[in-house]
């Protein structure tokens, strides 16, 4: 029995897939069986973009890249609502049935991988060739379209039913990056993506669903450790969303002497304080950091548990060891007014020298946050939501004081300016953040 497990367009291709290369590895030691992962969303990318990928690497190219492909990828997931086949899709057909599959199963990490895994999964069952769906991104209309399971232990219980095999319990599971070649990525140098924690410790940020509740618990340092040496490879992205400060310690006492740079995303709280050399002499090169707001009562409303003054003192110290600091701001968290959005500019202004890059988004209502689940505590009047033939329903929502949906779109487009000028790296890496570490 063969399984390809397939990472499909359209997202970034500049870094190998996490989640398939788990997966294999977990069910390679749990049967007997073949499994292979394909990114076709490398393989699109690259065959799509001859020109760029010919091109040397650079802060250019990338940009470059990021303006004609947006524009393709919106074509091709018009083509999927249109239901014509996006662009390449027998290219990327014959690189599956050229694995002959007995199953393949998708991973949707990102809202815009929907699209092309709709056609393929169509045609895949014309075919007669039987699929399986999980991931972040499944939303209920991608979920009627094949067998959705949420993690590794439903997919072995899976095969073990479906498929009468004999399953052991997996000792070490350590993601399987071998199956990629690393000239398919838009990349100075490969990074790999793992992670140090599945969940989130804090789970309190109101607008936040990314945790999805569930328990948090930690990879083992070895282990982490061991994927690290058995990839060969010397750049790693933490893509957890946030890690605490005694685990990054533990991480750093691991990774110093493996010689790797690597990237995080915390959260600019003051316990952190004191710990920046540490990290930076075991390879912390790049900090996304979850600043969100410049004005206190926006940041007590988010529940993130940080203050401004604190914030400005982590964002420092970090910079003054030489850590290049990623800073995300959310604008129009309900009940935002405009003199409150202007405290994010002038917190930004007065931490000019500590900041490398700004990432601006205006706050999106999440269902399932804890925005969503108490809008009056939020000074949410009127949720309502719009169904989509592909991606999930639409929210959008009234408030009862501070600016409205319209202003703040409105404020972002006026302001952005003030907040861009403080960068000192190129806004592309907004979109290749973990490639900071290789500047
Ligand atoms: S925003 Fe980050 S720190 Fe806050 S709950 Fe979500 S994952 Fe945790």
């Amino acid at each position: 029995m063969k399984i390809l497990l397939i990472y499909p367009p359209f997202c970034s291709p500049s870094s190998m897939p996490h989640s398939i290369s788990y997966i294999k590895s977990y069910l390679s030691q749990s049967f007997d069986i073949k499994i292979k992962c394909l990114d076709l969303n490398a393989k699109f990318n690259k065959s799509r973009f001859k020109e760029i990928y010919s091109q040397k690497y650079s802060s250019e190219v990338l940009t470059e890249f990021d303006k004609i492909s947006r524009p393709v990828y919106a074509h091709n997931n018009k083509l999927v609502i249109q239901k014509k086949s996006p662009e390449l899709f027998e290219e990327m057909l014959t690189l599956i049935k050229k694995e002959s599959p007995d199953l393949v199963a998708f991973s949707l990490v990102y809202n815009s991988q929907c699209f092309y895994t709709q056609a393929l999964i169509e045609e895949l069952k014309r075919l007669n060739i039987p699929t399986l769906i999980g991931g972040p991104a499944v939303n209920h209309n991608i979920y009627n379209l094949s067998t959705f399971l949420v993690d590794e232990h439903q997919f072995a219980e899976y095969l073990e039913k479906n498929f009468n095999l004999t399953r052991t319990i997996p000792k070490e599971v350590i993601p399987d990056f071998s199956d990629y070649n690393p000239n398919d990525y838009l990349t100075k140098e490969i990074v790999i993506p793992l992670r140090t924690s599945h969940s989130c410790y804090y789970k309190q940020c109101s607008f936040c669903t990314h945790h999805q509740s569930q328990n948090y618990r930690e990879v083992p340092l070895e282990l982490i450790k061991k994927t690290i040496i058995k990839s060969g490879y010397k750049n790693v992205s933490f893509f957890d969303d946030m890690i605490s400060k005694k685990r990054l310690l533990e991480l750093a006492e691991i990774l110093k002497p493996l010689k790797v740079k690597w990237w995080c995303q915390l959260r600019p709280s003051k316990e952190l304080l004191g710990s920046f050399k540490i990290l930076y002499d075991s390879g912390l090169r790049s900090i996304s950091w979850g600043v969100e707001s410049g004005n206190q009562r926006i940041l007590d409303l988010m529940c993130k548990g940080t203050n401004v003054e604190d914030i400005s003192k982590v964002l420092k110290e970090s910079h003054e060891v030489k850590i290049k600091n990623l800073v995300f701001i959310i604008i129009g968290f309900p009940t935002e007014t405009k003199e409150e959005l202007m405290d994010s500019i002038h917190f930004v202004e007065k931490n000019f020298n500590y900041i490398d890059l700004i990432s601006t988004s205006r706050f999106g209502l999440q269902r399932g946050s804890k925005v969503f689940l108490n809008p009056k505590e939020y000074g949410i009047t009127e949720i309502k939501e719009k169904s989509r033939t592909i991606l999930d329903d639409q929210i959008t929502y009234k408030v009862k004081s501070g600016m409205t949906p319209e202003e703040v779109k409105k404020y972002h487009h006026r302001y952005l300016r003030s907040f861009v000028k403080v960068n000192k790296i190129p806004k592309i890496y907004n979109y290749f953040k973990e490639q900071t570490i290789l500047l």
